[in-house]
């Protein structure tokens, strides 16, 4: 690999650096690591904070919509101040200012059928958060194309879930839900729950790219904040899978 470490970053990542299976070597591979954080909302903005404290080398926010006062709650890389303007250019101004290491990209675009390939070409890790499964869609079968791994989460309430798409290792979107789920558009949701998510799947997305533990490749993590409990169901392949049988 031929990026370096300067000494502020040596100081800047020292403490997850300290895990044996990181290191310098492990730092360094999330230099040159892109993650395309799609949506920057309940689940995008505390995602792409960790993405950005933890030094992944390149940062694209892609959300077309400006923040409101109804989205402050959760969406948390929108301040008073932002409402009005771009969610995802308000928030890699606020991810430059974190970080100035990184390299954060704002692209405010919706993300289609045909832009999704020019929007992924050159990421390494793709992260859901998005709030239709549409869009989900169009992203999954873009990653299973391109083998680039894919980071599902979805909320609702004190719910959620989490899974982990490395095509051909494990189900993709398609796999899991053969009939696209109806779309809800406006759903209760509190802060706190797209926050846990967004951490889990920056974990995720750090173990994918460091290269150690366990992706949850072919399993559900499922969350009821209610009783507060984690659920972790397993997951096939599909054999006639349109999109993914072939791998
Ligand atoms: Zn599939």
């Amino acid at each position: 690999m031929n990026v370096s470490l300067s000494e502020s970053e040596l100081e800047r990542y020292g403490r997850q650096m300290m895990l044996p299976k990181w290191g310098k070597r492990g730092q360094k591979k999330l230099k040159s690591s892109e993650v395309v954080v799609v949506g920057t909302g309940g689940l995008g903005c505390p995602a792409s904070i960790y993405l950005a404290a933890a030094g992944f080398g390149r940062l694209v926010l892609i959300d077309k919509e400006r923040f409101e006062l109804s989205n402050l709650n959760r969406q948390i890389l929108g301040w008073q101040k932002d409402v009005g303007r771009s969610k995802a250019e308000a928030a890699a101004e606020k991810l430059g200012e974190l970080n100035s290491e990184i390299e954060v990209k704002a692209r405010v675009i919706e993300l289609t059928e045909n832009n999704v390939h020019e929007l992924l070409q050159n990421a390494d890790v793709v992260i859901d958060g998005m709030d239709n499964w549409r869009t989900r869609f169009i992203i999954n079968k873009e990653c299973v194309e391109n083998k680039i791994p894919f980071i599902h989460a979805g909320i609702f309430g004190l719910y959620g879930q989490i899974t982990t798409i490395i095509p051909g290792k494990g189900p993709c979107l398609r796999c899991i839900l053969p009939e696209t789920p109806k779309e809800i558009t406006r759903f209760p949701v509190p802060g706190a729950t797209p926050s846990l998510f967004a951490s889990l799947q920056v974990m995720e997305a750090l173990k994918l790219i460091v290269g150690f533990g366990e992706p949850l490749v072919g399993r559900m993590l499922l969350f009821d904040g209610e009783r507060m409990s984690f659920t972790t169901v397993k997951m096939e392949r599909h054999s006639e899978c349109p999109l993914c049988s072939h791998l």
